[in-house]
């Protein structure tokens, strides 16, 4: 947080130190741009094949096969879900929230790829549909399907609130789905548990203080975002316990409802001549 009467008297030069122009870090044009018209072609003509309810405050796994689409949505009423994604076949290539944040923003919609962790650096998955595209940024600079927050988790809790034990947490809820789906052990599993898309959640900074801020989620029954897997996938989604994210979470306060998860199967035609991406070109040598 910024001081609000700093120690350091400012230079001479401060304002024009602070009118520099600044530049976009990675400009999205040199990324490799996905294939938005044949994705919008296949939306036409998908067949489902799974289902997966995530209860409130609970998570769920699901399996998506490359060339697969996933839609999450609303279903009862506002609810925010944490997603946590994984290399079907490596649970060590996952979700790299920080990465995607750099390349594409602090908040994700169409056209925008949930990207793999080091040293795979590739596009998981590419969202192809986001019935709340509408929001942008709204006059507090909240937007919707953040990369920002991490995951409410239980030991976060424990510090603010001086010893709470609070086991429905997104964290614990992602560990426990992990650990159900894969046989691993609730350690083995929460070590895989990584920093989330939030889903549905209006999240931002405040102007002033620069501080973390959530507000009642836009999102309603009905409302769903569309992922196209890049590569075999396994998915986690918490509902989370904060519900719509108005007041608080962490705790059974909050009103909350469940997610669907639906597996959707493109028609084969629609994907003639699509490839996943390959593994990332750097060679690893790292200069020796
Ligand atoms: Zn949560």
């Amino acid at each position: 947080m910024k001081p609000e009467h700093p120690e350091t008297t400012a230079p001479e030069d401060a304002e024009a130190r602070r009118a520099v122009r600044p530049v976009i870090c990675y400009p999205p044009d040199t990324l490799p741009v996905p294939d938005m018209a044949r994705f919008r072609a296949l939306r036409a003509g998908l067949a489902p094949i799974g289902e997966v309810l995530v209860p409130p405050r609970e998570a769920a796994c699901f399996r998506v096969p490359a060339g697969h689409v996933f839609r999450i949505q609303s279903v009862e009423g506002p609810q925010v879900g944490d997603l946590n994604l994984w290399n079907a076949g490596d649970l060590s290539e996952r979700f790299y929230s920080g990465k995607t944040r750099a390349l594409h923003g602090t908040h994700l919609s169409t056209g925008d790829r949930m990207w793999s962790s080091f040293p795979h650096l590739r596009p998981m998955a590419t969202i192809i549909h986001d019935t709340l595209d509408w929001y942008g940024f709204d006059d507090f600079g909240g937007a919707v399907h953040d990369v920002i927050g991490t995951r409410c988790d239980p030991y976060t809790h424990n510090l603010l609130s001086h010893g709470g034990q609070y086991h429905h947490c997104c964290h614990s809820n992602l560990t426990r789905a992990l650990a159900a789906e894969t046989g691993l052990s609730l350690r083995e599993a929460e070590a895989h548990v990584h920093d989330v898309l939030n889903v549905f959640m209006c999240t931002g900074f405040t102007r002033d203080t620069g501080q973390y801020f959530m507000k009642a989620s836009p999102v309603r029954p009905g409302d769903y975002i569309e992922f196209f897997a890049e590569i075999d996938l396994l998915g986690a989604l918490s509902a989370c316990p904060g519900g719509d994210c108005s007041a608080q979470h962490s705790s059974d306060a909050a009103a909350c409802h469940p997610l669907r998860v639906e597996i959707l199967r493109p028609d084969p035609a629609a994907l003639a001549g699509w490839a996943g991406p390959e593994p990332n070109g750097y060679d690893r040598s790292h200069g020796l």
